[in-house]
């Protein structure tokens, strides 16, 4: 392999992968699996756990209940309600014990209880965690990921943030009416359809959350509705934002539920007129019955149509379908750390499954021989081509397909891996991708988790198939909410590999 460099090959026979791209029938996903997946794997991942749809999600079944209330807020502790500011809050499983099952508190935790700093805290679902203080925050975590990893080897401390708040990169808002016919822009409560508004969330980016005060500010004059889903009447249904941590650039996604924007040219003049920090603006037209944010049709209004970021000093262009990651300041830690476990010299063959726009792969190709990514995101995958270009790396190549299938095909072709990254979706890796590995038996395998718990049950996996768990490092890159990440390093049993 380490003859090829850049796309097309210039030697060597032929590898199964090139010209995978150029086939009509890929192994990506028809359109609707695909947009599922990608709601899944990314727009959920936009109040992390949080689903914009009536369903629970699986992250919220995974999770048993370890948190409990600010005990100076808990009427009692066996009733399903308790009160947060004077408001009655109904218990739900993700920071708050489900009071219909058995109650598990963490005593350990008690010390860290503190009054919620966001006043719809319960009933939005979108933190769990604002119960604790920050320090009780990171205790926690360290704590899950010691019980789900600590068979593996010794945790390191968790790293967490020193400013951890309107860290979010990507923010999502839902429109609709209240009560009173007002109109009112925020997420779900959560498994109902009602729009809990949202004014200044203290996740989320703060320009974004201006942004989205200008657009309900701006929805009257210009006759423009929020879209209701269940009579198919109105327009306005959602508004992405992502911001660039480093440059500063602006993306606004307006998703609408039918594809006539009112007044479309005056009412991005009036947004970009308020907000000049706005680099692009963005029509999504999603007019089906779904819980994903954005629709197939896409339109550029303004700009460039995606935003570009700087991480680990790599230019990364990002569109608005592409996985990246929604706090900059804690991934460039993780990418470091990363960095730091692959120990790359400058002649290895590195593969980055489930590569989104490329970051670590192209971040990595600056110390490697030659870097494969592959994804199934094909946005994901353009990205990751341009931004190749634009950093003027020539020794990486990407691929649209599913990382497993793509990995037997490596695996059945003796493909040479000496190094392999993978950063899957929250439901971890499966049986093809995981086999495979196992064959291809690269020495080095950093794996990067944002689910601890399909990490212990992938390790497991790999531990009991001639590798062994060499360091393990949680990451606060979600604080407030109850979602924690990984980096694991793994060598394989055999090859000579220290840490
Ligand atoms: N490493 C990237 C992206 C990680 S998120 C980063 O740090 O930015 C996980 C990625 O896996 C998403 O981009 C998602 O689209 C992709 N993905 C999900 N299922 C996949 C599959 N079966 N095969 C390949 N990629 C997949």
């Amino acid at each position: 392999m380490s003859s090829r460099k850049g796309n097309p090959p210039n030697t060597g026979k032929t590898p199964f992968y090139e010209g995978l791209n150029k086939k009509k029938k890929n192994r990506g996903p028809s359109a609707d699996t695909f947009e599922s997946d990608y709601y899944e794997d990314d727009f959920q991942d936009a109040y992390e756990g949080k689903s914009t749809s009536k369903k629970p999600v699986e992250a919220r079944k995974a999770y048993q209940g370890k948190g409990k209330p600010a005990s100076s807020t808990v009427k009692t502790e066996n009733k399903p309600s308790h009160t947060v500011r004077g408001k009655k809050v109904v218990e739900r499983s993700g920071g708050f014990e489900r009071m219909d099952q058995k109650p598990r508190y963490d005593r350990s935790l008690d010390a860290y209880r503190s009054e919620p700093k966001c006043g719809v805290f319960g009933a939005c679902g979108g933190c769990q965690l604002q119960h604790l203080t920050y320090e009780g925050q990171l205790k926690y975590k360290q704590k899950k990921i010691e019980q789900l990893m600590g068979a593996f080897g010794k945790v390191s401390p968790i790293i967490g943030m020193e400013n951890p708040e309107h860290y979010r990169n990507k923010v999502h808002a839902t429109f609709s009416y209240d009560k009173r016919g007002k109109i009112v822009a925020g997420i779900y409560e959560e498994d109902s359809h009602r729009v809990i508004p949202i004014t200044n969330c203290l996740i989320q980016d703060k320009r974004a959350n201006g942004i989205i005060q200008t657009i309900l500010g701006l929805m009257p004059s210009f006759k423009m509705t929020p879209y209701d889903e269940d009579y198919d009447t109105g327009f306005l249904r959602h508004v992405l934002i992502r911001t660039g941590h480093v440059t500063g650039e602006v993306m606004v996604v307006i998703v609408g539920g039918n594809p006539i924007m009112p007044s479309k040219n005056n009412f991005v003049k009036a947004l970009v007129k308020a907000h000049p920090e706005i680099s692009t603006v963005v029509f999504n037209v999603n007019n089906r019955r779904t819980s994903m944010v954005l629709g197939a049709y896409e339109k550029v209004l303004y700009g460039k149509g995606y935003i570009e970021d700087v991480l680990c000093g790599t230019t990364f262009r990002i569109s608005p379908k592409s996985f990246y990651q929604i706090n900059s300041v804690q991934t460039e830690k993780l990418y470091d750390k990363a960095m730091e476990y692959a120990a790359l010299t400058g002649t290895e063959n590195v593969l980055d499954a489930y590569c989104g726009i490329g970051t670590i792969g192209l971040i990595a190709s600056k110390k490697a021989g030659e870097v494969i990514g592959v994804e199934l995101n094909k946005d994901a995958v353009k990205d990751a081509v341009a931004n190749a270009k634009l950093n003027s790396i020539a020794n990486t190549q990407f691929y649209q397909g599913d990382a497993g299938d793509f990995m037997l095909e490596m695996a059945a072709e003796n493909e040479t891996l000496d190094v392999v990254f993978m950063d899957p979706p929250r439901s971890g890796s499966d049986d093809n991708f995981l086999s495979a590995l196992v064959k291809l038996g690269p020495k080095r395998v950093v794996y990067v988790s944002c689910g601890p718990e399909t990490l212990a049950r992938d390790v497991r996996y790999l531990t009991l198939n001639g590798y062994s768990v060499k360091a393990i490092q949680p990451y606060d890159m979600f604080p407030w909410t109850e979602h924690v990440e990984a980096i694991i390093l793994m060598t394989r049993s055999g090859s000579g590999e220290k840490k």
